[in-house]
């Protein structure tokens, strides 16, 4: 069995967003990082916050980072990332889902992502594929959806797929399920060019996007 490895990196645009009621436009909008942090020092202690700005009117909110940390327990290199505004900092922040959700922030719509990595029907002499999925950011986006999207298949095909014996490892049900942490699954290149009628031309005159 000649078997082909390929791994696909999804990466969201921009930031997480959060959705709160605005008391300055005083309805619910959606609030981004404004790309800075707010810290304070007192004595021995720190505050961090990430700062959070509405996308209308520039009211700003705060999300608590580190709340009366001891200088001492922070990370030399992260309090000066945190000083100078670090904009990697803050994006990882921004996908902290769980300093989100203590900070009781309602998420907003998903951000657009891309999934980086090529296609497998771009292999060639190639029986079995592993496919690992990695994600930058641990954003939750379903399964089906990355793969309707880089097999440009529809839902239904995808589902058939699976069926099929083409799709390896998965269970329709998972189809629906968020992973946000590195997976992998097999797809049968072999088994894809059998059926009939075809999904997808056979290799070589696929375009690779
Ligand atoms: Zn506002």
């Amino acid at each position: 069995m000649i078997n082909g490895h390929i791994n696909w990196l999804i990466k969201p645009l921009g930031y997480q967003p959060i959705t709160k009621r605005c008391p300055s436009c005083e309805v619910k909008k959606l609030f981004l990082p404004a790309g800075t942090f707010r810290v304070n020092a007192q004595k021995k202690t720190l505050d961090v916050w990430n700062i959070y700005k509405c996308e209308k009117c520039d009211y700003t909110w705060n999300i608590d980072i580190h709340a009366r940390i001891n200088t001492n327990k922070l990370d030399p290199e992260l309090h000066q990332r945190f000083l100078h505004n670090d904009l990697d900092e803050v994006r990882r922040y921004a996908y902290n889902y769980s300093l989100l959700k203590r900070n009781h922030a309602e998420l907003g719509p998903t951000p657009p992502y891309e999934i980086q990595g090529p296609s497998p029907y771009a292999l060639t002499d190639t029986e079995q594929v592993i496919i690992t999925l990695d994600f930058e950011q641990a954003i939750p986006v379903r399964l089906i959806n990355i793969l309707t999207r880089k097999l440009c298949l529809s839902r239904g095909q995808v589902a058939r797929l699976i069926d099929e014996g083409v799709l390896l490892d998965l269970s329709p049900s998972d189809l629906n399920r968020k992973f946000k942490q590195s997976m992998t699954l097999r797809m049968s290149l072999v088994r894809l060019y059998q059926l009939d009628p075809p999904f997808v031309e056979s290799t070589s005159n696929v375009e690779v996007s």
